[in-house]
């Protein structure tokens, strides 16, 4: 670099002088001619000296001097005046004041000048030289400390029990620590700048390599989780993480890169979510099989290479519910294989002798020596040596009383053992698998507990269990229904107290003040007695029908009988002659007592139909006065003396819709009853009035009536007040039953009143014919019902 001065003086042919003389020195010459563009010059470069003319308009040569030392940049540079008149002491006093270093007078011996300023250059040179030393020293004092810190920090680095590596800017290794090389076993003469991809796992490098792409050019922190292999083959989880180093401009230096050995943690982790996962997966379904088909495929993904599932069958038979692997293609060897070679079930060791003990297994290690023991063969050895089991442990689905099965577990992985807290995290699962087996069971069992219940409930016989204590345990709807006593009252308490006389047969049991006939059957269990009952009180009630039937039927029958038979007899008699008047007597009481012994028959065939479904109704429009009028008449044939009848219409009734024939003998019947049961004579009407939908006929009278308690049950079969026949007024209890079932097979009403003086009202409605013609399908559909 050289030297540069500045010439200051406001006349050009001065500034040009100088530069003449100051030629020869080979010097940066800058002229200005005024003290503002002095000051300027002063701004830009650094000068040796300064030549400066005194005399100036403007600023003068002292005040720029002034200016100038004030000014820290160039207070350093010295200040030659240059001066034709101050030469007085005075002014070369004030010069010095301002920080002068010398003076020139005019006119200038260009030798004085030359060799003045020559001095003030090589003190520059020097000076320059001097901080040019210095800055040197500096610099190189800078980078020895540099040095020495960057010794410091891999010492550090190497220190350190975490792996930290350096990267350039295209991502390439420029340093491993220490750690590095101990934890992978690569030798230092290995290093390279992508040797790195070579210990991270397979599975793991595209996502670290596409991470540290993105991240290279941005300098955005690059972070992610690889497994790395370790010199012994194994493969540890760590967290990677780099930061860029900056350059004091911004622009990224370098790369510093640490991996954290995480592997503990993250397996912690994995076994978690693992576990969650399985427990998710048991407690979705209460189909265990699937359940642990499901979870065998998980743990092979997750924790083992293989896993398979062992379960005990009801029959106590040990079967093989799941096999599990990632890959399909390794199952099918495998099955193949064990196709080929049977393991032994009274092996001292896998999942049977798991079951059998109830003791989980684990070996961490599997040797070699222990596979060639297991083998059967040499291929088979061969085989089994094909699937590179490393290590093993097997634990077993314990429930509350018994083994379930068992859950193996297999590593296939080079440097992969299990160890005591992998039988943790497996006795764990297999604890909830058991556990949910067991459930699931119980569930069905329940479940099939309860199809049974049901179905108990549903039958229509009445069923309880006694245990062996006595205590009903069991009593379903149709007992409930049968006996009127409530489940929740009986169940829990001793069937003797419930029901004292209980037993099985055919017996009479008093329950709440009904008697009730129940057909009892019992089956005795180990758990006490079921019993099997059914409601025989109908049967026994229709039973006792039949036998009043019996009683009054043969009564019946046997009066007219009788009375024919003494009759006929009285006419076969030779020894006395009958005289006409009497023979006509016995004849007519045989012709009434025949008549009424087929009325009685007629009416047993008519109810037999009745009950039967036999009989067919023809149902038409019917006019209600006229059969009401033939009825009376046909009464009026045998009414005795004491009865009157009567008959009162209403005007315009309408028609109804009967069968003409049935509702006359619906009509006669209870004519009849009224006459026969008006012993003291009175009168007998008839009404017949319309009733909204219906046609009313009453049949009125003032005989013996009937007690409001007896009023529905004197319709029923065979029912009759008088059975015994105090009264003297015979009958078969079928003819009100006989017209309730006519009445009833037309959509008609039945019932009966008593009267306040006395005596009864029968009341029959029939619908209108109305009704019937406009419903004319439905008719039909009653008439084929009817059917
Ligand atoms: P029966 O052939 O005995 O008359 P019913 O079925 O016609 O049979 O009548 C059943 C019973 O109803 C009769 O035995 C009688 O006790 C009673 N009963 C029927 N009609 C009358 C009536 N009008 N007044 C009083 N009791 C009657």
């Amino acid at each position: 670099m050289r030297a540069s001065l500045l010439l200051v003086d406001d006349r050009p042919e001065n500034l040009l002088a100088l530069e003449a003389i100051l030629e020869p020195l080979g010097l940066t010459l800058v002229s200005v001619t005024s003290g503002t563009e002095a000051l300027k010059e002063l701004l830009l470069g650094d000068f040796a000296a300064i030549l400066m003319d005194v005399q100036m308009p403007g600023i003068d040569g002292f005040e720029l001097a002034e200016l100038i030392k004030q000014r820290e940049r160039s207070a350093h540079i010295p200040i030659i005046f240059v001066t034709a008149i101050s030469k007085e002491e005075q002014h070369v006093f004030r010069g010095y004041d301002v920080g002068a270093v010398d003076y020139i007078f005019k006119p200038i011996d260009p030798e004085i000048l030359r060799s003045k300023v020559s001095v003030f250059v090589d003190l520059w040179e020097k000076n320059r030289q001097l901080a040019e030393q210095a800055a040197e020293l500096h610099r190189r004092e800078l980078s020895e400390l540099q040095q020495e810190s960057e010794e410091r920090y891999r010492a550090l680095a190497d220190a350190m029990p975490q792996i930290v590596w350096t990267s350039n800017t295209d991502g390439e290794t420029t340093y491993f620590n220490e750690q590095w090389f101990v934890y992978t076993g690569m030798a230092r003469s290995q290093s390279g700048p992508t040797v790195w991809t070579q210990y991270v796992h397979s599975d793991d490098l595209p996502r670290v390599l596409a991470h540290r792409e993105a991240t290279l050019p941005t300098g955005a922190t690059f972070e992610v989780e690889y497994r790395l292999r370790a010199a012994d083959g194994s493969w540890r989880w760590h967290l990677g993480r780099a930061v860029p180093i900056r350059r004091e401009q911004g622009g990224i230096a370098f790369w510093v890169g640490t991996a954290t050995d995480i592997h503990d943690r993250k397996v912690i982790e994995d076994q978690r979510s693992f576990m969650i996962s399985a427990g998710d997966e048991l407690s979705r379904t209460l189909d265990y099989r699937t359940s642990l088909v499901n979870i065998a495929q998980l743990a092979a993904n997750e924790i083992a290479d293989w896993c398979s599932v062992h379960i005990v069958e009801n029959d106590g038979t040990i079967r093989e519910i799941a096999l599990a692997h990632r890959d399909p293609a390794m199952i099918t060897f495998a099955r193949e294989l064990r196709d080929r070679y049977p393991p032994d079930p009274d092996s001292p060791t896998g999942a049977p002798a798991v079951i059998r003990r109830g003791e989980p297994e684990l070996v961490p290690e599997i040797p070699p020596e222990l596979l060639r023991e297991a083998a059967i063969d040499d291929l088979h050895y061969e085989l089994i040596e094909q699937l590179g089991l490393s290590s093993y442990m097997c634990v077993p689905l314990q429930g509350r009383d018994s083994v379930l099965g068992a859950i193996t577990f297999v590593s296939a992985s080079p440097g992969v053992q299990f160890d005591a807290d992998d039988l943790k995290v497996a006795s764990e699962l297999a604890r909830r698998a058991a556990m949910a087996v067991e459930n699931a069971r119980l569930y069905r069992q329940t479940e099939e507990r309860a199809q049974a219940a049901r179905v108990l409930a549903s039958i229509g016989d009445g069923v309880l269990l006694v245990d062996r204590g006595g205590v009903i345990r069991l009593w379903n709807a149709a007992a409930e229904r049968i006996t009127g006593l409530a489940e929740t009252d009986v169940l829990g308490t001793r069937l003797e107290d419930v029901l004292p006389n209980w037993s099985a047969g055919t017996t009479p049991m008093e329950i709440h003040g009904h008697e009730l006939w129940l057909a009892v059957s019992e089956v005795r269990t180990e758990d006490g007695t079921v019993y099997a009952f059914r409601d025989l009180t109908q049967e026994r009630a229709l039973e006792s029908l039949r036998q009043d039937l019996v009683a009054t039927v043969s009564h019946e029958l046997r009066t007219p009988l009788a009375a024919i038979y003494g009759a006929a007899l009285t006419l076969r008699r030779e020894d006395i002659e009958l005289e006409e008047p009497l023979r006509g007597k016995l004849l007519e009481v045989i012709s009434e007592e025949s008549g009424r012994l087929s009325e009685i028959v007629n009416d047993l065939l008519l109810a037999s139909q009745l009950d039967t479904g036999k009989l067919q109704a023809n149902v038409e429009a019917c006019d209600p006065v006229e059969i009401a009028r033939l009825e009376l008449d046909a009464a009026r044939t045998h009414v005795p003396a004491n009865v009157e009848l009567s008959l009162d219409a209403a005007e315009g009734l309408p028609a109804v819709a009967a069968d003409a024939g049935q509702l006359r003998q619906v009509l006669s019947n209870l004519i009849d009853n009224a006459i026969k049961y008006s012993p003291q004579g009175g009168r007998v009407a008839i009404a017949l009035e319309p009733r909204d939908r219906y046609v009313r006929f009453s049949i009125r009278d003032s005989g013996l009536g009937v007690p409001r308690e007896e009023q529905s049950r004197i319709f029923e079969k065979f029912y009759r007040l008088d059975p015994d026949m105090k009264q003297g007024i015979g009958g078969t209890g079928l003819g009100l039953y006989i017209c309730r079932e006519l009445v009833r097979r037309v959509e008609g009403r039945i019932w009966v009143e008593s009267n306040p003086g006395g005596g009864s009202t029968f009341v029959v409605e029939i619908p209108r014919d109305a009704n019937h013609v406009s419903n004319g399908s439905r008719s039909g559909d009653r008439a084929a019902a009817r059917a």
